[in-house]
């Protein structure tokens, strides 16, 4: 794939970028190097100063880096501003919260008499210089939730960020510079995937992040199990919204719409499957079904656009493909199932909704990446959790019900990193952020993904 900024909505080439070579990535390794000899030895309030720099410098470019998000990979301007603000906050928030996070732990003094010292302590080191392998669905905040914890430890970052969105990756790279951060702590690598093994396999890179599709999160976990080299991988999704009698219908309509289209469908926690309960369901379909059609479709830098194009044709021909097989065996468009009919250009896709899908499509099992909804009708709770249950995916979840027994058997049984009741599954720096089974493993935010690239030290004084 060229590594180029191409505009979706007009599908019109707007600048290419040549790959670094050899020589250029040894140069940016051996600077990440260099960097984190003198970066890890920095103190927190340095790194704290340095990340609100960085954050208050993000917040004055807000509305020149949204427009660029939204000519790279086509979500609606409004959108693209929200994703700047949320990256804000979470640098603010990392700023804030890292020393505390990563402060020394003791273990019980009765263990520690028992080992035969007289004090020991955990403590949280950096790793070194994290490879990270970023998607172009959202383009900042993939990023920044990475970064911000990560510079914050004391680790260096060395981002591969996809190839449609290379003016949002030199944005970071200069962004970082700009706040002051040493030379070379944050560099963005123009390359290929094809290019990435090799970095990886490196003595200098320490470990690695990716978020994306299967397909790669394999690849890149199966190089650094071969270099023995700690990987995050978050990966794909087709989160389950189960709605139950005892919902509010005409919120669990509306906000299940935003769950699913918000940017332009291509959201890895957007709620993909609407498992809706019998005594509900025709109620839950008509409100919900008339929410999508009722969306607007068109250039993204509009603001009163809804929906924005999907970020590649490669992307949007997926998406068709999957919904032509499931009404080729018997599903039914409630509404879309098809591209806008004025023959526009750019890569646009109706929002659309199918109803009647079984287990002979496609669509049952892999992800719709774009504003695509299947609807399913079940007869009882049971039911409900097994079908949400029978997919690969096991990234988050949306449950919607007041009853509390109904809450608890949720929380034990559905498969997933996540369950968000009465709300849509979305992502804030206090709380772990991560899948299970091949969503991928590993969390990011919070604490917890703090230290999934810290060395957790004992150190034991006799
Ligand atoms: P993708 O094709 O897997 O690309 C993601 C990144 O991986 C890009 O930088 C890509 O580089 C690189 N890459 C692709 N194949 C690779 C390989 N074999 N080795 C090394 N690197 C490789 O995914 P995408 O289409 O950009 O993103 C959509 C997917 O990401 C969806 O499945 C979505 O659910 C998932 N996602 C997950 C999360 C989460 O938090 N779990 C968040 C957002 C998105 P090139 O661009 O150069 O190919």
């Amino acid at each position: 794939m060229a590594i180029a900024t191409v505009n979706p909505a007009t599908g019109e080439t707007l600048k290419t970028f040549d790959a670094l070579n050899a020589g250029e990535i040894e140069d940016r390794l051996v600077r990440a190097d260099q960097a984190f000899q003198i970066h890890h030895g920095t103190s927190f309030a340095r790194r704290a100063e340095l990340l609100h720099r960085a954050a208050d410098l993000l917040e004055a470019d807000q509305e020149s880096v949204a427009r660029t998000l939204t000519t790279e990979m086509g979500k609606p301007l409004v959108q693209a501003r929200a994703e700047a603000a949320k990256c804000v906050k979470a640098m603010r928030w990392y700023a804030d919260h890292a020393e505390a996070l990563l402060a020394d732990e003791r273990p019980d003094p009765a263990d520690v008499r028992d080992s035969g010292a007289v004090r020991a302590v955990v403590r949280y080191r950096p790793l070194g210089t994290i490879l990270a392998v970023m998607p172009w669905n959202f383009p900042l905040w993939q990023v920044v939730r990475f970064a911000a914890p990560a510079l914050m430890a004391g680790n260096t970052g060395l981002l591969k960020h996809a190839s449609n969105v290379p003016q949002t990756a030199l944005y970071l790279e200069e962004l970082f510079r700009r706040a002051g951060y040493p030379d070379g702590c944050f560099q963005t690598l123009l390359i290929g995937s094809g290019a990435v093994e090799e970095v990886l396999r490196d003595p200098r890179i320490a470990a690695a992040t990716l978020t994306g599709s299967e397909p790669a999160g394999r690849s890149v976990a199966a190089v650094a199990g071969d270099e023995i080299k700690k990987t995050v991988l978050e990966l794909g999704g087709s989160d389950p919204y189960v709605v139950l009698p005892s919902a509010d219908l005409d919120k669990a309509a509306r906000v299940g719409v935003t769950a699913r289209v918000q940017n332009n469908g291509q959201s890895c926690i957007a709620a993909k499957r609407f498992i809706v309960h019998e005594d509900v369901h025709d109620a839950f379909a008509e409100r919900f079904t008339a929410g999508m059609a009722a969306l607007t479709v068109g250039d993204p830098m509009d603001e009163a656009t809804d929906i924005g194009p999907l970020a590649s044709e490669q992307g949007r021909s997926d998406l068709e493909e999957l919904v032509d097989d499931a009404v080729h065996r018997g599903a039914r468009a409630l509404c879309g199932g098809r591209r806008p009919p004025d023959h526009r250009a750019g890569w646009f896709y109706e929002p659309t909704v199918l109803a009647g899908i079984t287990p002979s499509m496609r669509i049952h099992h892999e992800e719709a990446f774009g504003p695509v909804a299947t609807l399913y009708r079940v007869a009882d709770l049971d039911e409900a959790i097994e079908l949400a249950n029978d997919t690969p995916f096991g990234l988050s979840s949306n449950a919607w019900t007041r009853d509390a027994v109904e809450q608890e058997r949720l929380a034990r049984d559905l498969q997933a990193g996540g369950v968000y009741f009465n709300g849509m599954t979305a992502s804030h720096p206090g709380m772990p952020f991560g899948g299970a089974k091949r969503s991928g493993y590993g969390r990011e935010l919070s604490g917890h993904g703090m230290r999934e690239f810290c060395n957790m030290t004992t150190l034991w004084y006799g």
